[in-house]
């Protein structure tokens, strides 16, 4: 008789499980009212009131050793509770009056009166107690996935921690947003350092680029950036670091024009052209001015393709230029060139196109080209200045191809004691000529 009753048990219970979940299945979409009406049922009886509220008072699940746990007759087989799913399902407790177990968290907030409104709730795991341990892990697993035991977790958490669930998800996507604009920081911070040290930012690959790896560098000590790294590759892409880059350029040129409006007004330009390594022609553009306390300022502004060389092509994108930084043509009053035709042209040069409309816009041939010019065609007429750079240029080559001789050469600087310690000869700069100069003084100083 014994036997056979425990052999009932389980299959009553099973049809309790089964006709809960039909019942929260078949009926949550059109009948609410009836499965509501049956955990109000679970709630009022006074079997469950007592357990639960026994249950309430425990701090924790209590997780008897399986060994103290009586075990269950299967037919000709005696099943075992397993200390292993304690581990895995930590919510289960043992309720030595059901002689099964329940859910800790399920109970709990049940007998808080928190689930109230909890329309699938599983009674087997509230107050009934269950102990078909052939069919524990399967029962377990459903039930931990179920909503009314998500519920319970999150409503029991809500209530724990003091503060609104809602809340508590919004307090974790702010912290969650300050990181994320801290390591955004230290990107800009890198793009910044890359720039103002001149230093290219790509690689071969991304993995090599300076900008990567100075994130790297800096993720070593900083957790918080190396997780950011892991999952986020947009604001490291290239398309966000030019963006970045353009952020900063744009600011240096409002400083710069904003100097220019407050401290002087009036500015004068210095345009000059060369071809780039595809052979494409740009134009750079420096402004010049007088700040407040009278120091002058030659400042870069900006380097523009060109691909119309003649005089009013130039002048038309110096036109453009000017007012696409926020200046006033009007209060243009220098401008200056290298020397060519289409710039300094008299009639159809870029400066007469200007001058046309800007007549206070005087044009000064550049100074630095004259000299040079000139310095240029005087040596010309002299054979011993000729000979001399020749031989200046010559030993440079010398030394510079041979590592015998630039062996030898740095042997000697070393043994002289001399000023001047560089082991290289200076190159003598073949576009500006005064440079030469200072070059050809160093190389004699040295040989
Ligand atoms: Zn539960």
């Amino acid at each position: 008789m014994a036997a056979a009753a425990a052999a009932a048990e389980p299959v009553a219970i099973a049809r309790n499980d089964v006709a809960a979940a039909t019942t929260s299945v078949s009926q949550q979409d059109d009948d609410e009212s009836v499965t509501t009406e049956g955990a109000d049922d679970v709630r009022d009886d006074p079997a469950l009131t007592k357990l639960v509220s026994v249950v309430a008072g425990f701090e924790r699940a209590n997780h008897e050793p399986a060994a103290n746990i009586p075990p269950r007759r299967e037919k000709s087989r005696l099943l075992q509770f397993q200390d292993s799913w304690y581990k895995s399902y930590p919510w289960l407790h043992y309720s030595p009056t059901l002689s099964g177990v329940v859910c800790f968290v399920c109970a709990k907030a049940h007998a808080s009166g928190i689930l109230k409104f909890e329309t699938k709730a599983e009674p087997t795991f509230i107050n009934s107690g269950f102990f078909n341990w052939k069919k524990a892990i399967q029962k377990f697993t459903a039930h931990q996935n179920s909503s009314c035991h998500k519920q319970a977790v999150l409503l029991l958490h809500q209530t724990t921690a003091g503060q609104p669930i809602v809340a508590q998800l919004s307090t974790a996507h702010q912290k969650q947003q300050q990181v994320a604009r801290r390591c955004l920081l230290k990107a800009v911070q890198s793009t910044k350092y890359l720039l103002r040290q001149g230093l290219a930012f790509r690689g071969h690959v991304d993995d090599d680029s300076n900008f990567h790896q100075l994130l790297k560098m800096q993720a070593e000590t900083d957790v918080e950036l190396r997780s950011w790294l892991q999952r986020t590759t947009n604001f490291t892409s290239h398309e966000c670091v030019e963006e970045i880059q353009n952020i900063f350029a744009d600011s240096v040129l409002r400083t710069i024009i904003a100097d220019i409006k407050n401290q002087s007004k009036i500015f004068g330009i210095v345009v000059d052209g060369t071809q780039d390594i595809n052979s494409k022609e740009q134009l750079s553009l420096c402004v010049r001015y007088v700040d407040s306390d009278l120091h002058v300022h030659e400042d870069f502004i900006g380097l523009y393709q060109q691909d119309d060389t003649s005089g009013r092509a130039i002048a038309a994108t110096i036109d453009d230029m000017i007012c696409r930084v926020g200046l006033d043509m009007n209060f243009l009053r220098a401008q200056t060139y290298d020397g060519g035709a289409n710039m300094d042209g008299k009639y159809n040069g870029c400066q007469a196109i200007i001058r046309d409309r800007f007549p206070l816009a005087l044009h000064f041939r550049c100074a630095a080209h004259s000299v040079h010019l000139v310095a240029q065609h005087a040596t010309e007429a002299d054979a011993i200045i000729q000979d001399c750079l020749q031989w200046v240029q010559e030993v440079d080559k010398l030394f510079k191809r041979s590592t015998k001789f630039h062996r030898i050469f740095e042997t000697i600087v070393t043994n002289s004691g001399a000023a001047v310690h560089s082991s290289n000869i200076k190159p003598l700069c073949p576009t500006r000529w005064l440079c030469r100069h200072s070059c050809s003084l160093v190389s004699c100083r040295q040989i």
